[in-house]
């Protein structure tokens, strides 16, 4: 779109040019019908190739303009090129809730039966490369190996946290949506979590109530109708990966190990991979403002995909989740003695 605006602008340049042209040719004595005729057709010209012609989408325009004034890796033309859908709902601060799909290779027998995979980034709007290694990847589901799966793909889940000066890990309300999920413990645990073992630190707020945010509810709505076999959240800058879900744990994606962190009243691991019983894999990038080096984002992609093509076979025979509520309660009963864990991450 930025292409085609820039061009609509060049396009205003030479049409101005061209009414210049017009008073001339008024002064040439030119029957009145022809220059009414004449000055219509250019006022059309005008209203055709002005920008507000060139509708912008639900607000992409405006929300590709945003996003690479913050992440120098994703391109404006690499943001534009996207056939976003936009969701009808916005965020508190009025941006937009995109997400992408891509379908399963038409040329497969099995596209029908397709597993589908839900990829999200930037829950947290100050980890910019979970955003940017998501744009990068969004150019990959197309390839061979990954193309068997149909893709939904939601690169920044809180533009309100990203796009603030300075960017925040919570949303504009101030609330850490990888908190907010509706959890079935989240009445019971997640203020009292919040309080005691995180000392009520601001960057980890729950919210008033579960699923209070925009956000949340519009992620929870995103698994409600794509059904994703599989959740892949992208987060920095914890240098692992966690996991929670009914099939046998990854243990490396490229450099990443597994290094499993419990569960949290209101993240999305606990309301994928225990409440909705499906695989969630967390990616905890080792830097929130450095990407990782080119061969090491494609290492992390090949042992994903090949983790993948190795356990969507035992899905459907394994659906005892591997870690339970229990660990919750681990992690809730605090004495006087009130320890914060420096994995309490993603
Ligand atoms: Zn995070």
């Amino acid at each position: 779109m930025q292409v085609i605006f820039y061009g609509g602008l060049r396009a205003i340049s030479e049409t101005e040019a061209s009414i210049t042209a017009f008073h001339s040719f008024r002064n040439a004595r030119i029957p009145a019908a022809v220059i009414r005729f004449v000055q219509c057709l250019l006022l059309a010209l005008v209203a055709l190739q002005s920008p507000a012609a060139h509708a912008d989408r639900g607000g992409i325009d405006a929300w590709c303009a945003d996003l690479t004034r913050h992440l120098h890796s994703v391109s404006a033309k690499t943001c534009h090129a996207q056939d976003f859908v936009v969701a009808d709902e916005h965020t508190a601060q009025g941006n937009a809730l995109v997400s992408r799909d891509f379908g399963p290779r038409n040329d497969s027998a099995a596209a029908e039966g397709a597993k589908r995979i839900l990829l999200i980034g930037g829950i947290h709007g100050d980890e910019f490369t979970s955003v940017s290694i998501v744009f990068h990847w969004m150019d990959w589901v197309r390839q061979r190996d990954a193309s068997q799966y149909h893709w939904r793909v939601i690169p920044l889940a809180n533009p309100d946290g990203l796009k603030a000066k300075p960017s925040t890990r919570f949303n504009a309300n101030g609330v850490d949506i990888n908190r907010n999920f509706q959890t079935p413990d989240w009445d019971r645990d997640a203020q009292n979590y919040w309080s005691r073992r995180t000392r009520q630190d601001p960057r980890r707020y729950p919210g008033k109530a579960a699923g209070s945010e925009v956000e949340t509810r519009w992620l929870e709505a995103q698994i409600d109708e794509f059904k994703p076999d599989m959740i892949i959240s992208v987060h920095a800058p914890y240098n692992l990966l966690d996991y929670d879900g009914p099939v046998s744990q990854p243990i490396r994606f490229g450099r990443l190990s597994l290094n499993r962190l419990g569960v949290y009243p209101g993240s999305l691991g606990n309301y994928g991979g225990l409440f909705k019983q499906i695989p969630v894999v967390t990616i905890e990038l080792p830097n929130a403002t450095v990407m990782p080096a080119p061969r090491e984002q494609l290492a992390m992609w090949k042992d994903m995909l090949k983790w993948m093509n190795s356990n969507f076979d035992t899905l459907a025979s394994r659906p005892q989740p591997e870690k339970s509520a229990d660990a919750i309660a681990v992690l809730a009963p605090v004495g006087g003695k009130t320890e914060i864990k420096e994995t309490d991450a993603n």
